[in-house]
């Protein structure tokens, strides 16, 4: 089985630069927010204005765009993580309803799979558990019970819908390589979906430290100077 997140965008506003550029002019034109809806055509002038007001933090603009992504093929770690951002609305593959039929899907941890010996290891250790979790549901123990013996690494399928500010925020903090490599991947792929409709997305989707121009992290994986080497220098 691909051990790898298989993420497809589902849903985007066809009008996303000009529902942004509408909210970021309203704020500032003594015109109606209809009107500049209507004789918003210009991309080039709406590109600018909309970089200007990103970039000064006045975020409330991007949350009227809402981004809707079908994920599958992830671990349920990687999803106890993504749904740790309360800003998301999740629809998830449920273990009470959706019974494990034979052995159940998982990934196989990257750092494991490089190791023959130990992936081996692994894959023996899956099926244990499929074997008992198959007793237990044998027995006449509801999924929702028996489910308690499956491991974080189960595969799973959701649907996870987000504003454009929260997927970026998600993109900063998921995308840094101090983020786990499943969900760095999975967050990548959702960013990269967006980004091939919208490729104007691409400077914000990005991890924080090119946001920001210095690493943060106690753990620098040293591809950007952190700010105590940037202050030191001047
Ligand atoms: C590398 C990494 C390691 C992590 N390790 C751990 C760990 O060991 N243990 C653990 O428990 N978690 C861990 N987390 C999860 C982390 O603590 C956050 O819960 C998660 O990243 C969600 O981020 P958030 O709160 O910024 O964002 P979201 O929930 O997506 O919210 C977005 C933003 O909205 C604002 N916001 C949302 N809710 C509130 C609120 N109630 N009050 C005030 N402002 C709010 C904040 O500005 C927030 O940044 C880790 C995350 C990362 C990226």
């Amino acid at each position: 089985m691909n051990n790898k997140p298989v993420v497809k965008l589902i849903s985007k506003p066809e009008d996303m630069l000009k529902t942004i550029y509408t909210a970021c002019r309203t704020c500032y034109s003594a015109d109606t927010p209809q009107n500049i809806y209507e004789g918003a055509e210009d991309k080039e002038k709406m590109l600018k204005l909309i970089e200007r007001i990103i970039s000064s933090g006045h975020y409330s603009t991007i949350e009227h765009i809402q981004v809707s992504f079908a994920i599958s093929n992830v671990s349920r770690s990687c999803t106890h993580q993504l749904v740790r951002h309360r800003h998301m609305s999740f629809s998830q593959k449920s273990q009470r309803y959706v019974k494990e039929k034979g052995q159940f899907d998982y990934l196989i941890p990257h750092t494991i799979e490089k190791n023959e010996e130990l992936k081996q290891k692994f894959e023996s250790f899956m099926k244990d558990i499929s074997d008992k979790y198959q007793e237990f549901v044998e027995a006449g123990i509801p999924a929702e019970d028996a489910r308690a013996v499956l491991p974080n690494a189960c595969a799973t399928s959701l649907v996870a819908s987000l504003n454009l500010r929260e997927l970026i925020h998600i993109a900063n903090l998921r995308l840094c390589t101090r983020a786990q490599y499943e969900i760095r991947t999975m967050v990548k792929m959702m960013c990269d979906e967006l980004i091939k409709e919208e490729p104007w997305l691409k400077p914000y989707l990005v991890p924080k430290c090119e946001k920001n121009g210095f690493c943060d992290e106690d753990k620098s994986c040293g591809r950007m100077p952190k700010f105590e080497e940037l202050t030191n220098k001047n």
